[in-house]
């Protein structure tokens, strides 16, 4: 991996961030909002059975150096069992 130190922006790793399958069963949701905006985006689940994680670029922020987005990665919550009960 190269680092370069002389760039005023340091080009971090994308962070880690949970996500929960939304309930229309297409979209995958932030668990605590978007780590660059604190907002709720969106994010396509993709067309296999089980939903994609992995690094996606960040809704927000345009297509830049400085827009490392994140990494999807599934809730610790239970998310495969929905809840009757829940609110
Ligand atoms: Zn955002």
């Amino acid at each position: 991996m190269k680092k370069t130190s002389s760039t005023p922006l340091e080009f971090t790793e994308p962070p880690e961030v949970e996500v929960t399958l939304d309930p229309d069963g297409i979209h995958l949701v932030f668990v605590n909002g978007c780590p660059h905006c604190g907002k709720k985006h969106f994010h396509g689940r993709g067309r296999g059975p089980q939903p994609i994680y992995g690094h996606r670029l960040a809704h927000c922020r345009p297509k830049s150096e400085d827009n490392p987005g994140y990494i999807l990665v599934p809730s610790r919550q239970k998310q495969n069992s929905p809840d009757p009960a829940a609110r």
